[in-house]
């Protein structure tokens, strides 16, 4: 099973925001779960919260990997960052907060 740290290392890598280190005119080597790779540099991706959230989103419900990636980790509405919503944060109507959004909520007034 991944933890949350490991998804949110995949998470970061589709958004294009893995450290890589440049190898060569296109070549770029980087580090997942203390793997090294390598790639073409035009080959990284750089998707938005949303679409990187949604692989993994597909990955939990649509293949039942469940048990892979837990499915209570979640994108937060507010700073796009990946929390575990069985330890932290919440839900207001349709959104979901990680911890320190949904304190800062609470204790807006
Ligand atoms: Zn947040």
């Amino acid at each position: 099973m991944l933890n949350l740290e490991q998804t949110k290392e995949l998470y970061d890598f589709l958004r294009g925001e893995s450290e890589v280190n440049i190898k060569s005119n296109k070549g770029v080597e980087f580090e997942i779960n203390k793997s090294k790779f390598y790639t073409k540099k035009s080959h990284l991706p750089r998707m938005t919260d949303e679409q990187a959230f949604l692989v993994i989103y597909l990955l939990q419900e649509a293949y039942n990997f469940e048990d892979f990636i837990p499915d209570h980790y979640e994108i937060c509405s507010q700073c796009g960052e990946l929390y575990d919503s069985e330890l932290e944060g919440g839900t207001t109507g349709d959104e979901m907060y990680c911890g320190d959004c949904y304190t800062e909520e609470e204790n807006e007034d």
